[in-house]
């Protein structure tokens, strides 16, 4: 009851204010981050928390990890999950200004709000509780930078808090669920591959080398490795299709038929439902590429060539045996469906790092990505709901 009353007043609309504030900083994948990871700090300082901080390159971007200090040393904490950037938006398609909170019909739109500023607007609502409570274990708040363009930001963290030696029990990544509790997901690679051939009149095809034909054989070799991951024999049928998947989604080349095309690319993806079926693609596409098709090329035309340009390799996040992670948020939620998920996140990381991790947040992936991104009110309640219920489970 008390937890009820607590959701639906103070911490509810403090939630929404910070989710206004959030939406306001305009943190699309590869700009700047730098003003939301500095509001979020000092919140976060405010309750107390201690922080590091990890930057890209050129120090435009950061990820943020902020610790609110458990009264047991030895226990080691919980990690709440979150990334800071969004994909664009373009403000003719908005019925509103994507970065202006919206609110309307017990709903809020704005670029992030489902994916997924409104899980860390949650977690920054909830953390003066966190801190005004004898925690047993600290809680950790980790909020990181272009997990949408191939989770460029999260190693850095994770780089860094095992050099510090900071171990963790449990993580939960709050990307849109539904507040369902995911327990797995396909790893996601995106590729492109750019042919150099050498142009001329088509008249004469022995003074040109076409890219375009080169990208064919290249698709035709991607087509029968699609085929063999369709058909290798699988133990577990946790996915929707069971089976790793690969697809072209779009070729360039060419200026017209009456022309040799000397530049062509292919934009193509991967979706492996585990590492070997990711490294068996890589492996047999660069060998095909080196050993057989560039010879072919170099001999018709030194200067043509192949370059494969990793756009990202996203891990898989596997399904682990007993695992604490998933077991605490069922306890919390009472969701016990323990489904899996077709889009990538940072969990595979988290996992490989060795932290159990589920991944149960607000919002539904249908709004994730879309004009007119929302949040509804009933979505918040309940993931401010279950980190109100975790605060408690942590009091000594
Ligand atoms: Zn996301």
């Amino acid at each position: 009851m008390t937890t009820q009353i607590q959701i639906d007043g103070e911490i509810f609309q403090n939630a929404i204010d910070i989710l206004k504030d959030l939406i306001s900083f305009q943190t699309e994948s590869g700009k700047s981050n730098l003003e939301l990871i500095n509001y979020c700090e000092l919140k976060l300082k405010k309750s107390g928390a201690s922080s590091l901080k990890t930057f890209n390159n050129s120090k435009t971007q950061a990820n943020l990890f902020s610790t609110i200090k458990g009264e047991n040393p030895d226990e080691i904490g919980i990690v709440l999950s979150g990334h800071t950037d969004v994909v664009p938006a373009v403000p003719s398609e908005w019925t509103s200004d994507p970065y202006l909170l919206r609110e309307e019909d017990d709903k809020l739109y704005g670029r992030g709000t489902c994916d997924m500023k409104g899980f860390i607007a949650c977690t920054l609502a909830v953390a003066p509780l966190f801190a005004s409570s004898k925690l047993k274990k600290p809680i950790h708040f980790s909020y990181t930078f272009d997990e949408e363009t191939g989770c460029l930001g999260a190693p850095l963290v994770l780089a860094d808090l095992k050099k510090r030696n900071l171990n963790f029990s449990s993580c939960i990544i709050g990307e849109p669920t539904n507040m369902k509790v995911i327990t797995a997901h396909k790893g996601y690679n995106e590729y492109k591959t750019h042919f150099t051939g050498l142009s001329g009149h088509a008249s004469d095809p022995e003074n040109g080398t076409s890219a375009i034909e080169y990208a064919i054989e290249y698709s035709n070799k991607l087509m029968e490795l699609k085929n063999e991951l369709k058909n290798k024999k699988r133990e577990n049928n946790l996915f929707s299709p069971p089976y790793s998947t690969l697809q072209i989604g779009k070729i360039t080349g060419g200026i017209g038929a009456n022309v040799i095309a000397d530049k062509c690319s292919l934009e193509w993806e991967v979706r492996p439902i585990n590492k070997s079926d990711g490294d068996f693609v890589t492996k047999s596409i660069d060998e095909f590429s080196k050993n057989i098709l560039l010879p072919k090329i170099k001999n018709n035309n030194p200067n043509g060539d192949i370059k494969k340009e990793i756009i990202g390799e996203v891990v898989g996040f596997n399904k682990e045996g007993d695992s604490e992670a998933v077991n605490l948020i069922s306890n919390l939620t009472g969701d016990n469906s323990k489904d899996t998920m077709s889009f990538g996140t940072e969990a595979g990381l988290f996992q490989n790092s060795g932290i159990s991790t589920v991944i149960c947040g607000p919002g539904s992936i249908d709004q994730a990505h879309t004009v007119d991104e929302y949040i509804t009110y009933d979505q918040l309640k309940k993931c401010l709901k279950m980190l109100v219920s975790l605060k408690e489970k942590m009091v000594n």
